[in-house]
């Protein structure tokens, strides 16, 4: 009876209260501006110095010397732990973390291969 009567007014209570839960995938999800998401890498401001390859503790940088002064630098997006130290390091503003979490995907391939996302540097 006791229960009952907690339970009720409670009950009776959510006709009349918006939803917590979110429409999401149906409409758009409201992401916080703190969210880690996917990289984002700015290939001109990139000096190809190494430095987030060496900090990064998920080993999902890697930086590929193809010519002189121009690199490749590769992102493992599979290994990428969002973790943000890339970007903390990266002294020329080069690599942002961005809002993007919707990064799942039914291509095996697509998580684990290494996607190159900036091309050669000339400094
Ligand atoms: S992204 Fe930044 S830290 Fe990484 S190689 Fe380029 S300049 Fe260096
Ligand atoms: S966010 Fe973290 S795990 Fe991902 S690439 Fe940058 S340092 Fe590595």
């Amino acid at each position: 009876m006791s229960s009952l009567a907690f339970m009720l007014p409670r009950l009776l209570g959510s006709l009349f209260r918006r939803p917590f839960t979110v429409k999401y995938p149906f409409a758009p999800a409201e992401v916080s501006p703190a969210y880690r998401g996917e990289l984002l890498f700015d290939a001109e401001a990139c000096v190809g110095c190494g430095i987030c390859v060496r900090d990064c503790p998920a080993f999902a940088l890697e930086l590929i010397e193809i010519a002189e002064k121009q690199y490749d630098l590769i992102y493992h997006r599979g290994r990428c732990a969002f973790c943000g130290q890339c970007e903390e390091v990266c002294s020329q503003g080069a690599i942002a973390l961005s809002t993007a979490f919707e990064l799942a995907s039914a291509e095996k391939k697509l998580l684990s291969a290494p996607a190159t996302r900036r091309y050669g540097h000339s400094a």
